[in-house]
């Protein structure tokens, strides 16, 4: 099977790739490089260096393809909410211009990147894929808009999709060709910042009085590696004019501090933190239901919080 992966330079991506690659899947990628880097794509594999929002690109990429893994797209909440603009025309229309393409080139299966930001401030943890979706950001907002989208085409054009709602991605995947890892500038994540820790630049801890136990937020964190796992499951399981959301995350959670006491272990030295105000748009707690995964997928995290800071440290080198 040929598999088209949007953003297969980005740092999902690219692992992804990797892992396909290793699974016997052939590959084509189609990524603009404006967050990930040329110098990941495997030697051999077809790369098209272009956008989702030119159609020429997209039906160049889809040339022999049989599914689609989209990662294309923005990403970092932050920047949304100062550029709501840009998130719609890149994420939304962009994958609206995928799915016509798909339509025109015959192509039914495509597996996307969705987002826990879909859901914004849960009422309810852990958080299950019919719980109501209210984003709290332009991000969020974009998914949403894309996995409504979805439906609507596997309803009306019969495709068959999935939407994978990811929570906390971490760690990394060490191919043949290193360590594919974060390389984002500012980075913004908390598991890279809190590596990164020195006595003069300490990572700032995002609020100590939110409402949980040791007052810092909590997130379900899953390793890229069983992520992209979930991904191939969830492709050869797709049916024909249906779209299934999984939520894919650990089903635990882990307080801020938490993170920080398990990157002390990793690195053998106290993490240097000081506390800071709270960050606009985060949620007290983020925890995953991951139940329809592992009942309809069979899938399941099998790397925990520590392997997640480890690999990540590893990457770095
Ligand atoms: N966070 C933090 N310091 C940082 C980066 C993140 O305290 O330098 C906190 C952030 O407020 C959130 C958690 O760590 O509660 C995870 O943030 P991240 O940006 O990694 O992922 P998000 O949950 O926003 O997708």
């Amino acid at each position: 099977m040929r598999v088209l992966v949007t953003g297969g330079t980005g740092y999902i991506g690219s692992t992804a790739v990797d892992i396909l690659i290793s699974q016997g899947y052939e590959i084509s990628i189609l990524d603009d490089c404006s967050m990930g880097h040329a110098d990941s794509v495997p030697a051999g594999v077809s790369f098209i260096k272009g956008s989702l929002l030119n159609a020429g690109d997209l039906a160049q990429a889809l040339v022999g393809v049989d599914a689609v893994m989209h990662f294309a797209g923005k990403s970092l909440v932050g920047e949304s909410v100062e550029k709501p603009d840009l998130y719609h025309q890149v994420n939304v229309n962009g994958s609206r211009n995928l799915l016509d393409q798909m339509h025109m080139s015959g192509v039914t299966k495509l597996v996307f990147s969705s987002s826990a930001a879909t859901y914004g401030e849960p009422k309810v943890v852990p958080i299950v894929e019919t719980a109501p979706t209210h984003p709290t950001n332009p991000y969020g907002a974009t998914k949403l808009a894309i996995d409504q989208m979805i439906t609507a085409e596997s309803a009306s054009r019969g495709i068959a999709a999935a939407s994978l709602r990811y929570f906390n991605v971490a760690g990394a995947l060490k191919s043949t060709r290193g360590w594919l890892a974060e390389r984002h500038n500012p980075e913004t994540h908390l598991i890279p910042n809190v590596l990164r820790s020195t006595a003069e630049n300490p990572v700032k801890i995002f609020g100590s009085d939110w409402p949980t136990a040791d007052g810092t937020c909590i997130r379900d964190y899953v390793h890229v590696v069983d992520l992209i796992d979930a991904h191939i499951k969830a492709l050869e399981s797709l049916q024909m004019g249906v779209h299934e959301i999984y939520n894919l995350g650990s089903g635990d959670g882990y307080s801020v501090r938490e993170v920080v006491a398990a990157a002390s272990k990793a690195t053998g030295y106290e993490i240097p933190t000081i506390d800071s105000p709270r960050r606009a748009g985060d949620p007290a707690v983020l925890i995953a239901d991951i139940n329809k995964a592992k009942t309809k997928l069979g899938w399941r995290p099998t790397r925990d919080i520590e392997t997640m800071v480890a690999d990540t440290l590893a990457s770095f080198s």
